[in-house]
């Protein structure tokens, strides 16, 4: 029997999400709900300095903004005891191990690899140090950060998305896995807490493929099951630049301010780069059922920004009604006739805020536009009594254009121009009964 999966997005909340951190909190969410799963959200806190509880509140707001309510959640900084015990147990198989060198004996060391041609890899000196020289070195009054020992071997895994994938653990350095200050990097608490949780598979982006190499040697060392990984490519801008938390305005939260579906944000962020054209996909399980982790492409994932406003529109022309009351409500349309003014002006909206503008237009006031009084005035004359529909725009342009002889834009657009004050607009079939015969007839006449 295979137990559904359990995965995880474990974002460090020391910025504000952006578009690029929403592809792998969105794969992880869909791979779990097509299969029956369970989504854990992590913070991985390690770094006390630059984390706040500011940014993580941001972290669940701006998923829960993207659709993706966690199962489960966690805080790394809550299990620094498990941490330490697994550190403790790496200390005694001897795959940890202390070391004293500063950051610039490190650099020359480096730098002299170099200059003889050899990679520049720790060369393990510490392994080689006695008690007693690391109890002069700690005298001194340096304290150790620890290194974890990796075997020399390759490592090899079956990716969920680049299919047979290793990491040649010879050629990397034995990582630190905790500082001088006795605070650890991200790598020891990952593996700790994605075993201790039995978090079946890591989905997260290449940027992470070395990391791989050496947590499934951690993994091993502390004889916990490795999850199967997957590593999807990475959101870059058209011009190759990959996202940092620092690009504000493809934070997850301006992108949310101004104006974009979530529907938008989430097409964008899952299809870029995939099998699947890049297409406005409203619902989570519709999106679910076009990934196939299998078939994104190893090429970045390369972007514009700028698509996010078609697919916006889209979204918002397709939206029931029932989707935007509330919205609708909060930008001034009351609710007895808001139905009927969405399904007007909905296919003039790239943004749901753009409502807000044509309800204005509405309810006015607006500053007619008059080029020919004359013409205005006899089909003023002309318009029919209420009640009015739908229909009540075409009967009115017909008697219109029999009376003065106007057709086409020379009959429509000095009638826009006076009820609207505008060139461009909604549907006036669907405008008239909401501006109402009275509101009409004084702006026919030139008032606002
Ligand atoms: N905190 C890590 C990051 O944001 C998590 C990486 C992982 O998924 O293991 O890059």
């Amino acid at each position: 029997m295979t137990t559904a999966p359990l995965v995880r997005f474990a974002p460090s909340p020391t910025g504000y999400l952006h578009i690029g951190n929403a592809r792998p909190a969105l794969l992880n969410a869909l791979f779990a709900r097509a299969r029956g799963g369970r989504f854990l959200l992590r913070l991985d806190d390690t770094d006390r300095e630059r984390s706040t509880q500011a940014f993580a509140d941001a972290v669940s707001e701006d998923l829960a903004w993207l659709g993706i309510v966690p199962d489960l959640f966690a805080r790394q900084s809550d299990r620094v005891a498990r941490h330490d015990a697994a550190a403790e147990r790496l200390k005694a198989l001897g795959r940890l191990y202390p070391c004293y060198e500063t950051q610039e004996e490190l650099e020359r060391r480096r730098r002299r690899q170099l200059g003889r041609g050899q990679p520049p890899i720790y060369d393990r000196a510490a392994l080689s140090l006695t008690e007693a020289e690391r109890a002069a070195l700690e005298a001194e009054g340096r304290h150790p950060h620890w290194r974890f020992k990796l075997d020399v071997r390759t490592v090899a895994w079956t990716d969920l998305v680049r299919g047979e994938a290793h990491v040649d653990c010879a050629s990397l350095s034995d990582p630190v896995l905790i500082r001088a200050d006795g605070s650890y990097l991200y790598t020891l608490p990952s593996v700790v807490d994605d075993a201790e949780m039995g978090i079946t598979h890591v989905i997260r982006g290449e940027d992470h493929v070395t990391n791989t190499g050496v947590q499934v040697q951690i993994f091993e060392a502390l004889d916990a099951p490795v999850p199967v990984f997957g590593h999807h490519n990475l959101l870059t801008t058209a011009d190759g630049e990959g996202l940092s938390k620092r690009l504000g305005h493809l934070s997850l939260r301006g992108l949310r301010e101004a104006g974009y579906e979530p529907g938008a944000v989430r097409s964008l962020a899952v299809l870029t780069g995939s099998a699947e054209s890049v297409r406005a996909v409203a619902g989570l399980d519709e999106l679910a059922a076009l990934v196939d982790l299998a078939q994104i492409s190893r090429a970045p994932a390369k972007f514009d920004p700028h698509e996010l406003d078609g697919l916006n529109a889209r979204l918002v022309h397709a939206m029931p009604y029932a989707e935007v009351a509330e919205r609708l409500t909060a930008l001034g349309v009351p609710p007895e006739r808001a139905e009927s003014f969405w399904a007007t002006v909905r296919p003039n909206l790239a943004k749901v805020s753009e409502a807000g503008d044509w309800w204005r237009v509405v309810a006015g006031p607006v500053t007619p536009v008059l080029p020919d009084p004359t013409f205005i005035g006899a089909a003023a004359a002309l318009l029919p009594a209420e009640p009015w529909d739908g229909e009540t725009w075409k009967a009115w342009t017909n008697a219109v254009k029999a009376a003065t002889g106007a057709k086409g834009k020379a009959l429509f657009m000095p009638l826009r121009l006076a009820i609207t004050g505008l060139e461009h607009g909604p549907d006036l079939a669907g405008l008239l009964p909401l501006i109402g015969r009275d509101a009409v007839l004084r702006r026919l006449a030139g008032a606002a």
